[in-house]
């Protein structure tokens, strides 16, 4: 994209004029903000009035959708399971350490049928008897 020297790219340059969530364009740099998709973290722009408002719809609507343990109203939230460090050798033989962060609650338990269970946020699980926190 060519530009005039010494003009930089604006938000609406990069990301669009059209607010994420009501879909009205976005006016001006000071009406504007930069909201982050749910699921994948993709950037968007919005208006910084609808911002609050609809990240929590957005994050309601994804964690029906997810149904998982971790925003059931149900759950009695557990720890987040420790890292791990596992070593591997590479292929010029030498051995590297690598730290996996699981994010992912254990321990936590499920008043409804009275079970230990694992939480997983951002992720799908589809469980059935799930019900939303927020409801
Ligand atoms: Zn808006």
């Amino acid at each position: 994209m060519d530009e005039p020297p010494g003009k930089k790219a604006t938000i609406k340059d990069l990301l669009g004029n059209r607010c994420r969530y009501c879909e009205d364009v976005v006016m001006d740099e000071a009406s504007a903000s930069i909201t982050h998709s749910y699921w994948s973290g993709f950037p968007f722009i919005c208006h910084k009035s609808c911002k609050d408002e609809g990240v929590k719809l957005e994050a309601f609507d994804c964690q029906t959708i997810d149904a998982d343990c971790n925003d059931c109203k149900h759950y009695e939230r557990g720890v987040l399971a420790p890292e791990t460090v596992s070593q591997l050798k590479r292929t010029d033989g030498r051995i590297v350490e690598v730290v996996h962060k699981p994010n992912v609650f254990i321990g936590g338990c499920c008043l409804k049928f009275n079970r230990t269970t694992v939480a997983s946020p951002n992720k799908w699980s589809g469980y059935e008897c799930f019900e939303h926190r927020r409801l």
